[in-house]
């Protein structure tokens, strides 16, 4: 993602996309919903001169709901719908022994990457939507029928740490009402000049919440922005619905932290699960190099193309070499979400009132039918770009 964010054009598609995201909510018969990815919270407030690390959850909410976006959601929340679709996936590939690894598919960076570089893995990829797009789809079906608004009247933005998660948007593969999912995407920068343009002290603003029903998350999805919070969230949720059993400790350190590559053993009902978390593509590569020569087995791999995961995304604040060279901003940034989780009254996916009444109410389980409609994606074989 760097690259295109410090190219010319990539500048110039800065400014258009706020254009249209500003014509959008001038738009009396439009509908505009936004949502926010986890990674923003944690970075958003560098841009108006907090200290590295601050959370402004709250604050950013209040931003936005002065911008006049009609309802302002948390991509949080589809990190948890993505737990309990991606949970279940894992259980059923893993009593049938099927396509293991499974591979986290909640970045665009490596799915992109894996199309062009690794075709061959792409049916060990999990076959989830991202949160941005399931959360897209969700807006428009169950959101717009219970709230009688046409799709076609619904503008779906997403705040997004990332420039790859703009081409993702795109996809034609990720329309499933027969809209986009999500019209249009704005990196945490392009946000931040949004607020700039319209608030004037962003850090007097109060503290608001996310509106319902699809601002209710969990600690388990805010680590999302993480590297190993997707797999930690996803194996809060595999171990207690597969044993029955409450976990003694939410947090699994093995697969916390900035190393490379880092692995984990769990047991569930008396099977040794081995998971690996990787974040950049180098990594990525050498993890995948060891698990083709048989030199390493798993049952499980996130994957993020960043390094740090979507906290240091290719659309975050701009960092100064001072800064840079004075303390590690993964490690600061990653703070500010690992504080968020433990202060959450709820840290599981599986335990979101909201999560269960979407499926009571609409989904019925998780990977049923109108799931695999409306949540589910498939990946394509791309050419290999020239050297
Ligand atoms: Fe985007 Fe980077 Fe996060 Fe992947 S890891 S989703 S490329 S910000």
């Amino acid at each position: 993602g760097q690259c295109i964010t410090a190219c010319p054009v990539g500048a110039l598609r800065e400014k258009e996309s706020i254009d249209y995201v500003w014509d959008a909510i001038e738009d009396s018969n439009k509908h505009v919903v936004v949502q926010t990815a986890p990674a923003i919270r944690a970075a958003l407030g560098e841009e108006f001169g907090l200290p590295m690390g601050t959370r402004v959850t709250g604050k950013m909410v209040a931003a936005l709901k002065r911008l006049g976006f009609d309802k302002v959601f948390d991509t949080d929340f589809a990190a948890d719908l993505t737990i309990m679709e991606e949970g279940h996936e894992f259980l059923e590939r893993l009593k049938n022994g099927e396509k293991l690894p499974m591979f986290t598919s909640c970045c665009p960076g490596w799915i992109k990457y894996c199309e062009h570089y690794h075709p061959d893995l792409l049916d060990n990829i999990s076959t989830c939507k991202s949160p941005q797009e399931m959360m897209g789809a969700v807006i428009k079906s169950y959101y717009a029928k219970k709230n009688g608004i046409d799709p076609k009247d619904i503008y779906v933005v997403s705040v997004m740490p990332c420039t790859a998660k703009k081409f993702e948007s795109q996809r034609e593969e990720l329309q499933s009402t027969g809209y986009a999912d999500v019209d249009i995407v704005l990196t945490t920068r392009e946000l931040a000049k949004m607020v700039k343009q319209t608030i004037n002290d962003f850090t007097s603003l109060p503290e608001e919440d996310f509106d319902e029903v699809l601002g209710e998350s969990t600690g388990a999805s805010v680590i999302f922005g993480v590297t190993g919070g997707v797999m930690e969230a996803a194996l809060r949720t595999v171990y207690e619905v597969a044993t029955g059993k409450k976990l003694k400790k939410l947090e699994f350190e093995n697969i916390r932290g900035m190393e490379g590559i880092k692995e984990a053993l769990v047991e569930i009902n008396g099977k040794e699960i081995k998971v690996a978390v990787v974040h950049s593509i180098g990594q990525a590569n050498k993890l995948i190099e060891k698990i083709k020569a048989g030199e390493k087995f798993y049952h499980f791999v996130e994957v993020m193309a960043c390094s740090g995961g979507c906290i240091t995304g290719g659309g975050q604040p701009y960092v100064n070499d001072k800064i840079k060279l004075s303390k590690d901003i993964r490690k600061e940034r990653a703070k500010a979400l690992y504080n968020e989780d433990k202060a959450k009254k709820i840290r599981k996916s599986h335990e979101n009132p909201m999560i269960n009444k979407i499926y009571d109410e609409y989904f019925d389980k998780p990977n049923s039918h109108k799931s695999h409609e409306l949540l589910h994606t498939h990946y394509k074989k791309r050419e290999k770009h020239p050297v």
